[in-house]
């Protein structure tokens, strides 16, 4: 549906994107995921036509837009601040974009109020038609700015941090309904977000960004479990990083000496150990294969406890366990334990400066 090719973006000197490539599939939902800087919105308004990109170029449904207007790409755009004409009525707002059609494919006063009708219904406000922008709450103000993207049918929906000025409630409530919504309509979208649960909780695909290039794409669960760079794990959040050193084909660490067979061929250089907070079991201090951590604070989330170590090395640590397993080992504060990482993925140092790329990324596995 939309093939992003080798788009390329520079700004004085400064490459906002550097030969990015890209296919959206139709009624696909894609995140920009990404760090401030990282060229999320420089993409999504390059894929607009809003700016033009310095090479390669941009499809629509197998023909070039390159040169297509914004208008002409039937593109529905929701920016992040909700730019809703001030001076209008909700149901205003929505019919703009049907009164502002030549006269030839402008719909009657009547089929544009049926279908004004029709999307304000859709996104749950149809009793707010007639207030002002200003007599609305933020969410609200967002589905007006989603239901005048719709109004024109577009082709292709695209948002840029489409909830990001909301509070934690109002964001989770919205973001199951653009998923929703999405579902039922079938449209083809893109957003931007650099809040990577929004990205995992919504999108088809992800596409993780970091200084103008695309770091990882694959669907949330692919980003999740096998992130492909030590960027990508850390901006994923929650993670535990465990130095070592990699020697002959072992991760050697305080406590710990793993095999890991994909780096037979280094003698010695530095190792991150990278392990998610629930691949991280608690046993009995000094047993085998464990680092030993102290005991710091402890959290109950619902069904799951959270508990903070402090490592050998001072690092902080986090362990989550089911509430029964919790209860089962009855941790005290400042006592020590040994942890065991029941996955972790090893890394080389050096990838962290983007060095020796091909060497990354080894899973070590059910360790002892
Ligand atoms: P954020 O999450 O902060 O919105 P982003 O990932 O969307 O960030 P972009 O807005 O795409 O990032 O910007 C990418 C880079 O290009 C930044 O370094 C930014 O300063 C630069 N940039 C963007 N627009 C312009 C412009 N019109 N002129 C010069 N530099 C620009």
């Amino acid at each position: 549906m939309i093939d992003i090719l080798n788009v390329t973006k520079i700004f004085n000197g400064y490459v906002a994107l550097n030969s990015v490539s890209l296919n959206v599939k139709e009624g696909e939902l894609v995140a920009l995921l990404g760090p401030s800087g990282s060229g999320k919105t420089t993409l999504l308004r390059i894929i607009a036509g809003l700016e033009r990109a310095d090479g390669g170029q941009i499809r629509f449904g197998g023909e070039d837009a390159t040169g297509l207007s914004a208008r002409d790409r039937q593109v529905g755009f929701v920016f992040q601040h909700y730019a809703l004409f001030r001076h209008m009525t909700v149901f205003d707002n929505v019919a703009f974009g049907l009164r502002v059609r030549p006269r030839s494919t402008r719909p009657s006063v009547e089929e544009t109020r049926i279908r004004v009708m029709e999307l304000l219904d859709l996104v749950h406000i149809a009793h707010l038609g007639g207030r002002y922008p200003t007599q609305l709450s933020g969410g609200q103000r967002q589905r007006v700015a989603l239901a005048r993207a719709l109004a024109i049918e577009p082709r292709v929906l695209l948002l840029d941090e489409p909830f990001g000025a909301l509070d934690a409630q109002v964001r989770k409530d919205l973001r199951r309904w653009l998923r929703r919504l999405h579902d039922s309509l079938g449209l083809t979208g893109v957003f931007v977000t650099h809040d990577q649960e929004e990205a995992l909780e919504v999108a088809d695909r992800v596409v993780v960004m970091s200084q103008g290039t695309f770091e990882q794409v694959g669907t949330p669960a692919e980003i999740y479990d096998n992130p492909v760079s030590p960027f990508v794990y850390r901006f994923l959040g929650n993670v535990n990083s465990l130095s070592c050193r990699v020697r002959y084909g072992r991760a050697v660490g305080e406590g710990f000496d793993f095999p890991a067979p994909e780096f037979e061929g280094i003698r010695d250089a530095a190792g991150i150990l990278f392990v998610r907070p629930h691949d991280l079991e608690i046993t009995d201090p000094g047993q085998g294969n464990s680092v030993t951590a102290t005991v710091g604070h402890q959290t109950i989330l619902g069904p799951i406890a959270r508990v903070e170590l402090r490592g050998p090395r001072g690092e902080d640590l986090e362990v989550e366990l089911t509430r029964a397993r919790h209860a089962e080992l009855g941790l005290e504060g400042g006592a020590k334990v040994g942890i065991v990482p029941r996955r972790a993925r090893l890394f080389l140092d050096e990838a962290l400066h983007g060095a020796e790329r091909d060497m990354n990324g080894a899973d070590i596995r059910a360790v002892s």
